[in-house]
């Protein structure tokens, strides 16, 4: 199992050299027959092993001796819409239980649920302390973007070490990846007199720019504007853009290195079946010197000629709202890193970032899990979150703001009795509305006591029941998260 469907192109031609005809791949970009035809396979035993996404986890398996959950800390192996809303990783150690089989995760930054897991003895724990060929970890130079000025305070997208770094590894016939966790031009526009921001009309979001296709979209909805010459509060023609996405970096390097072969790897660009497949073949067989990209670069791809990973805005990863905030960028950043020299000893990671001392920045440098998940872990006892947890997420929709407000407040009002002590919210998210259905959210964290949790899945799901039977509920959607990642 692999977390992405664009993971499985390069790890399936090393294992189709090896096991032939038995391996057959399983994902959701294929067709219904595709499906139907691995369905089948599976189901008669002549595919021995299949490679696929989360939903392999459903073929019908009938001697199932192992399950190899690869980059085990990923949450794209979550499914969040639609339902189920199932963790494939989960799902494949429970699919595995059934058949007495085994399941190994592999990660080189494991969850710390699953890491707690293995140093408290549930799970057993095998460490590779020696990378493939040798290879040391990547050095790791961090650059303080503060300290470069900048005409109109914009945001330093690259920096000149960082350009020094590209010129010379472009010299030595080496490539390059980029990583910035934005797609499109530029994220945000922003009115330069009165500071107005274009929003999306049917999300509480604002819309990105992107110049290839010269419209305004929204990445919640996908809704597509003509890009704006007037601002919509003053009148004034001047827009600022404020923060980058990789179109635009792609376009700067393009500027800045004319010689060089530059590539962009997002959502935007791999849209086709087998562009994904194209794009990293062409990386291979280094016909791109220059590959810019947003996680889709980062996820367990393996070049070995990559002898630079610059990170462009390390604070972008450092800044969301989340209580794993600090493990997903650590994650990120590791992941990025381990791009970088995989079989000589010359790679170099440069990472960009307006707060140098930031303490996840520390560790990424010294490549040390072991402190991240020591300093998370207490954080996490200390404020009862996963693993001492679990987390159930619910959603309140309804087109009507009021009601909304109104329906979160009689749900958790509902339960207030019983699980009061387990209940955050009902509060408005940071982004309150979404294709014009304004939302509230309430979290339930609850002890890890079967019983109760099962007890309290009962009277959740019941109370669900009750909301609708309220006339002025009926139509409030109610969306449960269960082990939201
Ligand atoms: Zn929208
Ligand atoms: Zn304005």
């Amino acid at each position: 199992m692999l977390p992405e469907i664009a993971l499985t192109s390069q790890i399936i031609r090393r294992l189709q050299k090896h096991f032939g005809g038995y391996i057959g791949i399983y994902h959701s970009k294929f067709s219904q027959n595709e499906r139907v035809e691995i369905w089948n396979k599976v189901k008669t035993g002549e595919l021995k092993i299949v490679l696929g996404a989360r939903s392999s986890v459903f073929l019908p398996f009938r001697h199932l001796g192992l399950i190899i959950c690869d980059e085990e800390h990923d949450t794209s192996y979550k499914q969040h819409d639609p339902a189920p809303r199932y963790n494939g990783r989960d799902a494949a150690i429970y699919f595995a239980s059934l058949f007495g089989a085994k399941t190994i995760l592999g990660s080189a930054t494991p969850s710390l649920e699953s890491y707690h897991n293995a140093v408290s003895g549930k799970y057993g724990l095998v460490e590779l302390l020696q990378r493939y060929g040798d290879v040391h970890l990547p050095p790791i130079e961090i650059i303080d973007t503060k300290k470069i000025a900048q005409k109109d305070k914009a945001k330093v997208m690259l920096s000149p070490p960082l350009i020094d770094s590209v010129n010379e590894v472009l010299a030595r016939q080496k490539q390059v990846i980029l990583f910035q966790n934005r797609r499109g031009y530029t994220p945000y526009q922003v009115c330069n007199v009165c500071g107005w921001i274009p929003q999306c009309k049917y999300c509480d979001v604002s819309l990105t720019y992107h110049k290839v296709s010269n419209k305004l979209i929204c990445h919640y909805c996908g809704t597509t504007y003509a890009p704006l010459q007037t601002c919509a509060a003053c009148g004034n023609h001047n827009f600022v853009q404020r923060n980058f996405g990789t179109e635009k970096i792609e376009e700067l390097l393009l500027e800045q290195f004319p010689n060089a072969k530059v590539a962009r790897m997002d959502i935007d660009t791999v849209r086709g079946k087998n562009a994904h497949d194209v794009l990293i073949q062409q990386f291979e067989q280094r016909r791109i010197d220059i590959l810019v990209g947003t996680q889709m670069v980062v996820k367990g791809l393996d070049f070995d000629n990559v002898d630079l990973v610059g990170i462009l805005d390390a604070d972008g990863l450092l800044s969301f709202a989340d209580f794993r905030v600090n493990e997903r960028a650590f994650q990120l950043m590791e992941q990025v890193s381990g791009r970088a020299g995989r079989k000589e000893a010359t790679g170099k990671v440069v990472i960009q970032t307006i707060q140098p001392f930031h303490p996840v920045l520390k560790l990424v440098k010294d490549h040390d899990f072991k402190k991240l998940y020591d300093e998370e872990i207490d954080k996490r006892r200390q404020f009862f979150y996963p693993p001492f947890s679990r987390l159930i997420h619910v959603t309140f929709k309804h087109k009507i703001k009021e009601v909304v407000e109104k329906a979160a407040l009689f749900f958790a009002g509902g339960l207030k009795l019983k699980y009061g002590h387990y209940l955050v919210g009902p509060a408005e998210p940071i982004i309150n509305r979404i294709r014009n259905q304004h939302l509230m959210e309430m979290l339930v964290k609850l002890p890890r006591d079967t019983k109760f949790i099962a007890q309290c899945k009962k009277d959740m799901l019941e109370q669900v029941a009750v909301l609708h039977q309220h006339k002025s509920f009926k139509s409030v959607t109610v969306v449960n998260n269960v082990d939201v990642v």
